[in-house]
């Protein structure tokens, strides 16, 4: 049996008084509706690293290539790396959510709504884009999306889909791959437009990407686009990585090779001389 899927919530949207000026931001149909058939566990991460309530604002800014949440009248307190470190630290919890809906326009937590200050620009907040680098098939969505009834429809069916594979029990990838087939391919195929061959024809390593990725059509094309290329970025970092590790090995096991040459050259000069000056001994009394 399948236990009731669990969706992490921006606490703010629970109703607690968690946002930097005192305030929340009670969401009407995640508390009314989505509570009766989820269960809900709300996270609020400038709280958990230890901010105040209130406390000054903050805000996305870009220095040297990548996004930093600062404080809007101090620059000079910089809060990413609390909030990535904590993302990190919460990843043995969040791997047992089924989806995460996010507060939209937050430097913590918006998901592509965040502004960037001094660009024409929107993108997510410093915990949430980690949160989405950490786990990229978890379903994520921002809340202002959940009143569209059809995206909030699509949203919804990622996340049953995603709790029924993280909950399946069974060992092979191969056989999760032809349940998941079986049970949820025709709305997959009607989702994305791809037929259930092609599903069928994708290797089972590469299965869950392909399937979760395609259900995130409840994502504006542009966002999906985004997480798509960070998401092969971050592939061809792992990689590199994974190459460097394999020519480091190959490099000192070359060394190790050449090593045990020299050695037994010398060992076979030594035993050389010595065979020599044997053979000079031996000539020396046969000479009497
Ligand atoms: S948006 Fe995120 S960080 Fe800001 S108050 Fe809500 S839960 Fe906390």
């Amino acid at each position: 049996m399948i236990n009731k899927p669990t969706i992490a919530i921006s606490r703010c949207l629970s109703g607690d008084r968690v946002r930097y000026d005192g305030r929340e931001k009670k969401h009407a149909y995640v508390n009314n509706t989505l509570s009766k058939y989820f269960q809900l566990i709300s996270i609020c991460p400038e709280v958990e690293i230890g901010l105040s309530v209130p406390r000054p604002p903050m805000h996305l800014v870009r220095k040297n290539q990548s996004l930093h949440a600062v404080g809007v009248q101090d620059a000079s307190k910089d809060f990413t790396g609390r909030l990535i470190q904590h993302a990190e630290s919460l990843l043995p919890r969040l791997s047992s959510i089924d989806a995460y809906i996010f507060k939209a326009r937050s430097p913590s937590c918006g998901v592509y709504s965040t502004p960037v200050d001094a660009e024409d620009a929107l993108s997510s907040g410093i915990f949430a884009n980690h949160v989405m680098r950490l786990i990229p098939d978890l379903p994520v969505i921002d809340e202002p999306l959940l009143d569209d009834v059809n995206l909030r429809d699509q949203f919804l069916e990622a996340t049953y889909c995603y709790s029924a594979w993280r909950q399946m029990s069974l060992d092979a990838l191969a056989n999760k791959k032809q349940n998941m087939i079986e049970t949820y391919g025709m709305r997959w195929s009607l989702r994305t437009g791809l037929s259930l061959q092609y599903l069928d024809n994708v290797e089972a390593e590469e299965f869950q990407t392909v399937f979760f990725q395609g259900l995130k059509t409840y994502l504006p094309l542009d966002q999906r686009v985004r997480r798509i290329s960070e998401s092969l970025r971050s592939n061809a970092i792992k990689v590199n990585a994974e190459l460097d590790r394999r020519l480091n090995n190959i490099s000192s096991e070359t060394n190790c090779v050449q090593s045990n040459l020299v050695a037994l050259l010398s060992s076979l000069e030594q035993q050389n001389a010595l065979k020599m000056s044997a053979d000079e001994s031996d000539l020396r009394l046969a000479n009497g």
